[in-house]
This record gives structure tokens, C-alpha cells and sequence, in this order.
């Protein structure tokens, strides 16, 4: 089933936000798995050196020999780099520590910014039929961010509902600014979610009353509450859709996609 209003290949999102733990990893996974449910093809790129996504989705480190790094920087066959998850109809470019150097391998290359953009508009990208490529980006706004903003057609934001949460906020809008004049004119912001809400704490509801008088329509409906089995799933190597089908975690996710969905279709 895929989107009739797209037939110029798949959307591609950038999950970004420089802050560290703000649930980037989580929203990667998870959306994925999600959009999957609703017979999306999904391809995840993990574009931190870290890993978190691929660990998160199943895949082993003694597995993981052609990744993000080899996407990047050398020039692959598709057909290695991408890899089949527990999911059905979920794929993964998975990375490794490797990622880390690429910033400095990159600098004196001219199309450092462009390199994701190239690789994900190979033609033989066209035979995989996704509908949507989530790229989970570290936690800096580093070339390697850069590069995904680049590729993207829009980037999605998770806010951690705490203190704080709106600050670092004009840097990043910043940036998309930047991305905008340098090479995507066309960049969007797909949406701002609002992750580890705690319903019975005052600080999150102040959060998000802040978060919707500032930013309006660009803060999903959906809020994700603070959820332990969400942060069980991974240590599963599963998405929590699949690790409890039932718990708050996942029908907030779920309830994301549908959004997400709705969106891409005006
Ligand atoms: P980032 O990728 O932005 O660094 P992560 O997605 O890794 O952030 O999340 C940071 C930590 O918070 C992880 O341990 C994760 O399991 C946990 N976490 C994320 N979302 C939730 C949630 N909704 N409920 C509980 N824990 C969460
Ligand atoms: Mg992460």
C-alpha cells in the first residue's frame, strides 16, 4: 500500500535533536515498527557512531560489516548495506563506532554534505519500494546531522518533556535555516514530539503548554508518556510494538504513525 501522492520514492525523515536522551533513538525504532503495522516499507538509517538503533532493532555488532560508515565513504552495492530486521518489511543500514571518524575523514571532501543525499537516490534504491526512511542522527549537530538534513525531507524533533526541553531549540531551528540556504530549500519541519511525558507531573504539562503556545501546529497531538516498557525494549533487541503490544508505549506510537501518515498525505 503505498502513497499515491508520493510516487517519487520514499519520504525521508531526519530524527534530530542535539541534545543526547531525548528519546531520538527511541521515536527511530519505534515510529519504524509502527509505520511498518500500517504496511509501510521502512528502511532505518542509524547515523550515530553509537549504534543505539541498530543494538535496538536486533542487529549484532559481528554482523554489522557493511554500515552507515561504508554508505557514506565507499562506494557499495545497496544490497550489503541494507539489512533485514525480526520485523517484516523493516531494514536497516546499521552502524558502528567506525561513524565516528567520519567528520574528519570528510573535511576535505567537496560533497562532505551531499554524501547520504547521493547514496539514498541510487537507482537501485528504487527495487527496495520504501515508503519512508527514518534517519536516527547523533547527538550534536555535526556534519554527519548535516548530512542528513541534506538527504531529508523533513525533520522530525523529539522534546524530552522536562526542564529545559525548549532550550537548544533556536540552534537547531538555526541549522535547518543553514541546511535551507546550502543545498535543501525545500526542508521541512515534519513535526515536534513531545517524549517522556509523566502525566502526573506538573513540569510536563508545563512543557507541553510551552511547547504548543510557542510552536502551534508543529506539535504532534500525540505525546509519548514516560513508559517503562518502552525502555525495556531494547535491551529485547525489539521494538516495544513487538516486546508489549499492549502497553501505553506502543498505542502512543502507534497513534504517532497515524499522524505522521495523515500528515504526508496533504
Ligand atoms: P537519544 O537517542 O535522543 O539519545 P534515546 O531514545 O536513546 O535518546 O532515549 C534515552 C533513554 O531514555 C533511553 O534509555 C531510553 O530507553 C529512554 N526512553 C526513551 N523514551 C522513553 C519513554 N517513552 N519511556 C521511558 N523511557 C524512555
Ligand atoms: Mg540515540
Amino acid at each position: 500500500m503505498s502513497d499515491l501522492s508520493r510516487p517519487s520514492g520514499p519520504k525521508i525523515i531526519a530524527i534530530a535533536n542535539q541534545k543526547g536522551g531525548v528519546g531520538k533513538t527511541t521515536t527511530t525504532i519505534n515510529l519504524a515498527a509502527a509505520l511498518v503495522e500500517q504496511k509501510q516499507r521502512v528502511l532505518v538509517i542509524d547515523l550515530d557512531p553509537q549504534g543505539n538503533a541498530s543494538t535496538g532493532l536486533g542487529i549484532e555488532l559481528d554482523d554489522r560489516e557493511f554500515t552507515t560508515y561504508e554508505l557514506l565513504l565507499e562506494d557499495i552495492d545497496l544490497d550489503q548495506v541494507i539489512m533485514t530486521t525480526e520485523t517484516e518489511g523493516l531494514h536497516i543500514v546499521a552502524a558502528t563506532v567506525d561513524l565516528s571518524s567520519a567528520d574528519m575523514e570528510l573535511i576535505a571532501n567537496e560533497k562532505r554534505s551531499f554524501l547520504l543525499h547521493d547514496a539514498l537516490r541510487q537507482t537501485q534504491m528504487d527495487s527496495y519500494a520504501f515508503d519512508y526512511i527514518l534517519i536516527d542522527c547523533p547527538p550534536s549537530l555535526n556534519l554527519l546531522t548535516v548530512n542528513a538534513m541534506i538527504a531529508a525531507h523533513s525533520v522530525l524533533v523529539p522534546l524530552q518533556s522536562e526542564f529545559f526541553a525548549l532550550e537548544g531549540l533556536s540552534q537547531l531551528m538555526l541549522t535547518i535555516r543553514e541546511v535551507r540556504q546550502s543545498g535543501n530549500k525545500d526542508l521541512r519541519i515534519e513535526g515536534i514530539l513531545l517524549t517522556m511525558y509523566d502525566q502526573r507531573n506538573n513540569l510536563s504539562q508545563q512543557v507541553e503548554q510551552d511547547a504548543r503556545s510557542n510552536l502551534g501546529e508543529l506539535v504532534y497531538r500525540t505525546v509519548i508518556p514516560r513508559n517503562v516498557r518502552v525502555s525495556e525494549a531494547p535491551s529485547y533487541a525489539m521494538p516495544v510494538l513487538s516486546y508489549d503490544s499492549g502497553s501505553k508505549g506502543a498505542k502512543a506510537y502507534r497513534d504517532l504513525a497515524k499522524e505522521v501518515l495523515a500528515n504526508s498525505a496533504v
